[in-house]
C-alpha cells in the first residue's frame, strides 16, 4: 500500500525507544484517529468542548477540574501562569512580564531539565534549592523537604516538582511544607504512566496541579496532554488559554470551567495562546484517555511481552551479546529486551550498534540510555506486529551471523 509517507518521500522509522516526541510519538490506535477525524468535521464552542474535558479529566484524576493542553511542556506553562496571576486579569495580559507580582518559582536543583524552559517562559525567577550529592556520587542525599521552605517568601507563586519513581523528597512531603505557607505545588507527571494508579495518585498526595503527556502511554495524539488540579488554578489556565478574540457582550464561558462573576471583565489573549489545542487532539485525547483507563492491564502487558518475546526468539544466539528479557512489571510496568555486549569481543560498540540500526533500511530506533555500559536496550510500546523480528533479523546481520 502506498502511504501519505510514500508520497511525501519521508521513511518511516521502527521505533523501538518509545514514544519520543523525536521518533513522532507512538502509533495511534484506529479508534482515536477515527475520533480526530469526525471531531474535524463540525464546529463547536472550544469553552465548551474544554468545560466536558475538564469533567472527565476530573473523573479520572479525582481533581476538581482539569485542562487540555498541547501537551505536557504547554501544561506546565500554563499551570505555572495560573500560579503567577491567580484570576486577575489585568496580570494575565502583562505576562511575561512579572514586575510586581509573585513571581519566584522554586525548583530543586535535582528536578531541573530542560522542559522548564516551559515554567521559565512565563517570565518567573527559578529560584533552586538542594544538591543532590546522591548523583554526584560523593554523598548520599538530596534537597529535604524543609528547605523548600526555607526558600519561600512573599516573591514565591509556587514550587514545582518532578515527579519520577526515584524523586525525592517525597511529594507529600513538600506539598505538606508548601501548603504551610500557602503555595501552591505544580506537578510534571509528563510520562508517569503506566502506572495507571499514577493518574490519581499526585493529586491524592496533595499536589495542585499536574501535568501529563497526551502522546506518551496514553496513546492520545503527539500534541496532546492536560493539566488537572484545583478548580481556580485550572479556570486561570483556561483564561491564558481559550482564544478570546470576543466582545464582552458575546462572551459566554462555561460556568463550570470559568466562574465569570469573579472576573471584573475578560482579559485579552494571553501567554498561552501560542500553545493553541485543536478540537482533534482535545477529542483524541479524551478517548486514548478513556481507551487507556479501560483496558486490562494485564493485557495490555501481555502484548508489549509478547512483543518483547518475538524480538528475542528472533535473534537467537547472538555472538558476543547476552540477550535479557526484564519483564519487571512492578517497577515500570514496561517490559524491554536488554542486549549486552562484550565490546571488546564483538568488534562493535554499543553507540555503533545504534547507530548502524539507525542507519539502516528500514531505520530502526533503540534506546541508547545504557550505551557507557555497552547495553542497547529495546522497548515494545511504540513497535507493531511483525517488527520484533525485522529488529532482530538486522541484528544477526550486525552481529555478523
Ligand atoms: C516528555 C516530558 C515532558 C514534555 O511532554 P510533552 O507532552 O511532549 O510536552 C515534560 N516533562 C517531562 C519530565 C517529560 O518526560
Amino acid at each position: 500500500m502506498t502511504t501519505v509517507y510514500d508520497r511525501l518521500g519521508v521513511s518511516t522509522v521502527i521505533n523501538a525507544v518509545g514514544p519520543s516526541t523525536r521518533l513522532s510519538g507512538g502509533v495511534m490506535r484506529l479508534e482515536v484517529a477515527e475520533a480526530m477525524v469526525q471531531a474535524s468535521q463540525y464546529c463547536v464552542d472550544m469553552a465548551f468542548l474544554q468545560a466536558r474535558a475538564s469533567e472527565i479529566i476530573s473523573k479520572y484524576t479525582g481533581s476538581e477540574a482539569g485542562y487540555v493542553t498541547s501537551g505536557a511542556a504547554a501544561a506546565l506553562l500554563l499551570g505555572t501562569a495560573a500560579c503567577v496571576t491567580g484570576m486577575d486579569p489585568l496580570k494575565m495580559n502583562r505576562l511575561p512580564d512579572t514586575s510586581g507580582m509573585k513571581n519566584e518559582v522554586i525548583m530543586a536543583r535535582s528536578h531541573r531539565n530542560f522542559y522548564d524552559h516551559a515554567v521559565r517562559s512565563v517570565g518567573i525567577k527559578l529560584v533552586e534549592i538542594g544538591i543532590a550529592d546522591r548523583f554526584s556520587g560523593a554523598g548520599v542525599r538530596d534537597v529535604e523537604s524543609w528547605e523548600y521552605g526555607a526558600a519561600i517568601t512573599e516573591r514565591t507563586a509556587a514550587v514545582v516538582y518532578v515527579a519520577y519513581p526515584h524523586t525525592l523528597p517525597r511529594l507529600e512531603d513538600v506539598c505538606t511544607v508548601a501548603h504551610a505557607h500557602g503555595i501552591p505545588v505544580l506537578v510534571d507527571a509528563a510520562g508517569q504512566l503506566p502506572p495507571n494508579s499514577n493518574l490519581q495518585r499526585f493529586i491524592t498526595e496533595g499536589a495542585d496541579l499536574v501535568s501529563f503527556s497526551g502522546g506518551k502511554a496514553i496513546g492520545g495524539p503527539q500534541s496532546s496532554g492536560f493539566l488537572c488540579g484545583s478548580r481556580d488554578l485550572i479556570a486561570s489556565a483556561a483564561l491564558q488559554h481559550l482564544d478570546l478574540d470576543i466582545l464582552p457582550e458575546l462572551w459566554n464561558p462555561p460556568a463550570d470551567l470559568i466562574d465569570r462573576s469573579r472576573l471584573p471583565g475578560a482579559p485579552q489573549h494571553g501567554i498561552g495562546r501560542p500553545c493553541k489545542v485543536g478540537k482533534e487532539e482535545i477529542v483524541g485525547l479524551l478517548t486514548a484517555l478513556r481507551l487507556f483507563v479501560e483496558e486490562d492491564v494485564i493485557k495490555r502487558y501481555q502484548r508489549w511481552l509478547e512483543l518483547m518475546l518475538e524480538l528475542k526468539r528472533s535473534c537467537g544466539e547472538l555472538p558476543h551479546a547476552q540477550i535479557d528479557l526484564i519483564s519487571d512489571r512492578k517497577r515500570s510496568g514496561i517490559p524491554i529486551v536488554r542486549l549486552e555486549l562484550d565490546e571488546d569481543q564483538s568488534g562493535i560498540t554499543a553507540i555503533e550498534l545504534i547507530k548502524s540500526l539507525q542507519d539502516g533500511n528500514p531505520a530502526i530506533a533503540a534506546n541508547p540510555i545504557s550505551v557507557d555500559e555497552g547495553i542497547v536496550i529495546f522497548g515494545p510500546t511504540c513497535l507493531k506486529n511483525g517488527e520484533p523480528t525485522i529488529i532482530g533479523n538486522r541484528l544477526k546481520e550486525l552481529l555478523n551471523i
